[in-house]
C-alpha cells in the first residue's frame, strides 16, 4: 500500500483570463442580448468568424508597428510550421472572409459578431488577456451615412443599455489618405524638434507610429500633444465635406457628439472618421467603443479598394456600467412541502414554464424547510403543495402586490387539471 498521496495541485487559471459568474455574468449576456436586439433593428447580418486566422492577417492590414502587432499578438507555429494568431480584433478577420469568399456580391455588407478576442497585455481593471467584443461593421460603403447609420446603432446601444447618461461620443476625422500623410509628417517634425522632452514611449513612437504620441498619457508630452499641429490645417476639400456630412447626419439623427482633434485610433487603417466612445466612470480604461472609417485595409490584404467603416465595444467594460443589469427576478416558487406532493409540484412547474413563466421548484431537502428556502428566493407568487391528514392541500400567494401577471397565473393555477 502506497502512503497517503500528496493531493495534485490544481492548476491556476491563465494570468488575465476571467471565468465569469453570477452578477458579472448576467450582465454581460444582457449586454450581448441587447445588442443582438440592436443589430436586427439596423438589419446587421451576424457572421461567426474563426479564433485564429494566418498571422499575416493581422501582421499586414493592422500594421507592423502598431501596439497589436509589435507587442500584444499571441501567435505560434501550428503542427504544420505555419504561423498562426489568436484573433487580437474582428476587423482583420472579417476583410479576409470579405475577400476569399466574394462576400462583395453582397456589398454594401453590414455585419456584426461578438466573441473572444486574444492580446498579450498588462492584466487590470477593464484590460485583460482574453476579452470580449461586440463588432460591428459595414463594408463596400463609401458614403458617410454609413458612418452616422453605425454611429446610430452605437449610440441607441448604449441608450438601450440605459448607460448613455455619462459615456460621451467623440469624433475625430483623420482625413483622407493625403491629409493624413501631411499631417503626420507636420506631427513628426514638431515632436523631433522636441524629442529630448519627449518620453520614452513617445521617442519612440516618433519612430514607429508618430501619431500615438497624440494618445501619451505621460505628463512629460502633453505640453508638446497641445502644441501639435492640427489635423484641420491639413484637410483636403473633400475631406472636409465628408466630415461635415458625418456631423450633420449625427445632428440629423439626435446623436450627441463633440470634436476630439487629438483622437487617433492605434491601428494603421484608419481614414477619415475616427470616433470613440468615453466615459469617466471605470477609471484608466474609459473607452467602452472605439472605430472608424478603414478604407485602405482591403488593399493591404491583396483586395481591391473597398471602402468600410466598423466599431468594436468591449462587453467587459460596457457590463461594468450595467451592474446589477440582466439578472431574471424569480416569478414563481413551487414548493413541495411533502414527498407525496414531490410529482404534482414537478408538473405544475411544467406547466407554468411551458406558458413562459420563470419558475424554480423546491422539492429536494427536507420538506419541512422547502417553503423556507422558496420564499427566500424572493418569488413574486409562492405556490405551497401540502398533504394533511392524507389529503392534498395547496395554496397560491402574491407576494408581490405590483406583479403584473398575478392575474394570468391564478387562472393557469385554478384551471390547472
Ligand atoms: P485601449 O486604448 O484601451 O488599449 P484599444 O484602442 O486597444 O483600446 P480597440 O482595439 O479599439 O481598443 O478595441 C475596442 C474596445 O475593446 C476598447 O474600446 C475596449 O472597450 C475593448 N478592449 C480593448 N482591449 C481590451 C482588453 N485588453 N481588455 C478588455 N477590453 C478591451
Ligand atoms: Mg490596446
Amino acid at each position: 500500500m502506497s502512503k497517503v498521496k500528496t493531493p495534485a495541485k490544481t492548476p491556476q487559471a491563465i494570468r488575465g483570463t476571467q471565468d465569469i459568474f453570477g452578477p458579472d455574468a448576467e450582465a454581460f449576456a444582457f449586454v450581448v442580448e441587447t445588442f443582438e436586439r440592436v443589430r436586427k433593428l439596423y438589419r446587421f447580418r451576424r457572421v461567426e468568424m474563426p479564433v485564429f486566422e494566418k498571422t499575416e492577417v493581422f501582421a499586414r492590414s493592422l500594421g507592423e508597428t502598431t501596439d497589436v502587432v509589435s507587442k500584444e499578438m499571441y501567435s505560434f507555429d501550428d503542427r504544420g510550421g505555419e504561423s498562426l494568431t489568436l484573433r487580437p480584433e474582428f476587423t482583420a478577420g472579417i476583410a479576409r472572409a470579405f475577400l476569399t469568399n466574394g462576400w462583395k456580391q453582397h456589398a454594401p455588407l453590414k455585419v456584426a459578431t461578438h466573441g473572444p478576442l486574444f492580446r498579450y497585455e498588462r492584466p487590470q481593471k477593464g484590460r485583460y488577456r482574453q476579452f470580449h467584443q461586440l463588432d460591428a461593421e459595414v463594408i463596400g460603403a463609401g458614403e458617410p451615412q454609413a458612418d452616422v447609420e453605425l454611429l446610430a446603432m452605437a449610440d441607441q446601444l448604449l441608450h438601450e443599455l440605459s448607460i448613455a447618461d455619462g459615456v460621451t461620443l467623440q469624433l475625430n476625422t483623420l482625413g483622407d489618405g493625403t491629409s493624413r500623410e501631411a499631417w503626420r509628417a507636420a506631427l513628426v517634425e514638431h515632436f523631433a524638434s522636441v524629442r529630448d522632452d519627449l518620453s520614452e514611449d513617445s521617442q519612440e513612437r516618433l519612430e514607429k507610429n508618430p501619431l500615438r504620441i497624440l494618445d501619451s498619457k505621460d505628463r512629460r508630452d502633453q505640453a508638446h500633444v497641445a502644441s501639435a499641429p492640427k489635423i484641420d490645417d491639413f484637410l483636403s476639400g473633400e475631406a472636409q465635406d465628408f466630415f461635415g456630412a458625418v456631423t450633420s447626419g449625427l445632428d440629423a439623427a439626435g446623436v450627441v457628439w463633440t470634436r476630439n482633434d487629438a483622437l487617433v485610433r492605434g491601428l494603421d487603417y484608419y481614414r477619415h472618421t475616427a470616433f470613440e466612445f468615453v466615459t469617466d466612470r471605470l477609471g484608466a480604461q474609459g473607452t467602452v467603443l472605439g472605430g472608424g472609417r478603414y478604407d485602405g485595409l482591403m488593399e493591404s490584404l491583396g483586395g481591391p479598394a473597398t471602402p468600410a467603416v466598423g466599431w468594436a465595444a468591449g462587453i467587459e467594460r460596457l457590463a461594468m456600467l450595467c451592474e446589477g443589469r440582466g439578472a431574471e427576478s424569480l416569478e414563481i416558487a413551487i414548493a413541495a412541502e411533502s414527498n407525496d406532493r414531490n410529482a404534482d409540484a414537478a408538473a405544475l412547474t411544467n406547466l407554468f414554464r411551458r406558458e413562459g413563466f420563470c419558475v424554480e421548484l423546491f422539492a429536494s431537502g427536507s420538506p419541512r424547510k422547502r417553503y423556507d428556502k422558496a420564499r427566500k428566493a424572493e418569488p413574486a407568487i409562492m405556490i405551497s403543495l401540502d398533504m394533511r391528514d392524507g389529503e392534498a392541500t395547496h395554496g397560491l400567494s402574491v407576494l408581490n402586490e405590483g406583479y403584473a401577471r398575478a392575474k394570468k397565473a391564478q387562472e393557469i393555477f385554478d384551471n390547472r387539471k
